[in-house]
């Protein structure tokens, strides 16, 4: 099955239903035009691929090596890679399930519009992905362990870093703070300073 816009092809190898992909389609076109993406040529569409357990898993390995935790249910490289619904159904609604998959659309939207290696401003790209996607966290138990600095540096090595992401996230895009500019990752001192303030005002 296939869903197919201007901006994305949704190709499903697994017999997810309608009901799960049409939302989707409806979110990934608005995260889409909010990068300011409402068309790419047919060569460059954005694959979201929903594979089957086994499949999902040999690509996983191929992409991460051997450190891939099982709790990763999809991946973005130029394009989304997912695991069906059905294999993870038991773990996530239909609704949190979208959203893992938006995040790492959100990610493929950076990549195309910034060309920034993902591996520099981690902090700043996984809070706008967590926040973009809907995601959602509860912040109520954190302790302050981590100095912003390690947050900043070593973002996958913090504890609870998606809550944090979160956090920040809607920090910079919630309100009048530079939303664009996280966004295009276009101001990243201005981000920056942001989210030190916001990941401060956590553990008041
Ligand atoms: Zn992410």
């Amino acid at each position: 099955m296939t869903y197919e816009t201007d901006v994305y092809r949704i190709i499903c190898r697994e017999e997810d239903t309608d009901a799960l992909f049409c939302p989707l389609a409806t979110q990934a076109k608005r995260l889409a035009l909010l990068f300011g993406i409402s068309r790419l040529p047919s060569d460059c569409k954005i694959r979201i691929d929903i594979l089957g357990q086994k499949p999902f898993e040999r690509e996983k390995g191929l992409h991460f090596g051997k450190s891939a935790g099982p709790e990763i249910v999809a991946f973005s490289t130029e394009h989304v890679c997912a695991m069906s619904y059905r294999a993870v159904r038991g773990r996530y609604t239909p609704e949190e399930y979208r959203r893992v998959i938006l995040h790492e659309f959100v990610h493929v939207l950076q990549w195309i519009t910034t060309r920034i290696p993902p591996d520099q401003n981690i902090w700043l790209y996984e809070a706008a992905a967590c926040y973009l996607a809907g995601q959602t966290a509860d912040i109520s138990h954190m302790e302050h362990t981590v100095p912003w600095d390690m947050v900043r540096q070593n973002f996958y090595a913090t504890p609870e870093c998606y809550s944090i992401a979160y956090h920040l996230g809607t920090a910079l895009l919630s309100g009048c703070v530079p939303g664009e500019a996280a966004i295009r990752c276009s101001d990243v001192p201005h981000c920056e300073a942001v989210c030190a303030e916001a990941y401060a005002s956590l553990f008041k």
